[in-house]
């Protein structure tokens, strides 16, 4: 008799819908985001995936918390036994002052995205630089070890970004900001590789020689500037964070903007026959290391991912 066929149909998307939980009941534990505002956070949609989707029980809800008021929601973890706390804009530094205990990216962040209880101590973390790690594994298969780096951009996300590939051995960190003072900030954290330069407003500006040389060398460019964002949304954030005709040919690009999924950016340097990817997968790998942290399972990044894409394509 003939052996069966083996079948090679590849795993089907996972079905964003799915939920293998069993019904909510008294045992159920209960995770959060606190932000303000949060109502179009993401963090419900990928966080309750990845527990519909391992089948473990607990929910995930997002509590609109106002500015000034993050200490009083930390009191109220510990008072209500919130097993596990995403943390947004605008409590991530106010957090970051109030827990307990911290790793040592938020101490060299001074920002939390992630909270996890342990023995009755509240525990800061930011999953952030390791979410843009683990995405650029994910999506580029790239290791940044020995390669020189540029990241637009010093906001929060670029700092964690830059300490990081900064972490994983990088050779040189370029960070290129609009507020050079901000640069020099972020450049510190990535030690002795790290180099600070302005980056003047819009495409066509005289570029400094030495951001020139640094985007025609790059092994990984990275757009941590909201410039893009608005390109779909009608929003003010239009544009181009960077000539893409600067980026060398060697280069994969990220640009940390998830929605719209392609910036013009992203379309430009892909039209070039440059790797670009979104931020998606950053997104969705920051919040499987939270969910691994307060949980000890390890995250379904699929189901996730499908999950924030289903999100965002209805948006
Ligand atoms: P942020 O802290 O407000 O920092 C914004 C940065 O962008 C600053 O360096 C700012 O420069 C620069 N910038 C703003 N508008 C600019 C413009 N018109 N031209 C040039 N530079 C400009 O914001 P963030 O939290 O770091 O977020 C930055 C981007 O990353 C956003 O698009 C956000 O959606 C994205 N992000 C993605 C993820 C993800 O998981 N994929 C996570 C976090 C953030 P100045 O210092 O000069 O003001």
């Amino acid at each position: 008799m003939a052996e069966p066929t083996p079948d090679r149909t590849p795993d089907p998307t996972p079905d964003p819908n799915r939920d293998r939980r069993p019904p909510m009941s008294g045992a159920t534990r209960l995770a959060a985001v606190i932000g303000d505002p949060v109502r179009h956070s993401l963090s419900p949609t990928l966080l309750g995936a990845a527990f519909a989707e391992t089948g473990l029980d607990w929910t995930y809800v997002a509590l609109e918390v106002a500015d000034g008021a993050a200490e009083t929601a930390l009191d109220g973890m510990r008072a209500l036994g919130i097993a596990g706390l995403s943390v947004t804009m605008p409590h991530k530094a106010a957090v970051a002052e109030a827990v307990d205990r911290c790793s040592e990216d938020v101490a060299a962040l001074g920002a939390v995205n992630c909270v996890v209880p342990d023995a009755g101590a509240l525990v800061g973390h930011n999953t952030d630089g390791g979410g843009f790690l683990d995405g650029l594994a994910h999506d580029a298969g790239i290791d940044v070890a020995g390669q020189p780096v540029v990241v637009l951009g010093a906001g929060g996300a670029a700092r964690a970004v830059v300490r990081a590939v900064a972490g994983a051995g990088a050779s040189d960190v370029v960070v290129a900001n609009r507020t050079v003072e901000r640069a020099e900030v972020a450049a510190a954290l990535a030690g002795p590789v790290g180099r600070a330069v302005g980056l003047p407003d819009g495409v066509g500006s005289a570029l400094d020689p030495l951001l020139v040389g640094a985007l025609a060398e790059a092994a990984l460019v990275v757009n941590a500037t909201p410039v893009g964002m608005g390109d779909v949304s009608g929003g003010s954030e239009v544009g181009l964070p960077v000539d893409p005709a600067l980026v060398g040919a060697r280069a994969v690009a990220v640009d940390l903007i998830y929605h719209p999924a392609e910036t013009a950016w992203m379309s430009a340097l892909r039209a070039r026959g440059i790797e670009a990817h979104g931020g998606l997968s950053m997104l969705v790998f920051q919040a499987a290391l939270a969910f691994t942290l307060w949980t000890g399972v390890e995250a379904p990044v699929a189901a996730m991912h499908a999950a924030a894409r289903a999100a965002l394509d209805a948006r």
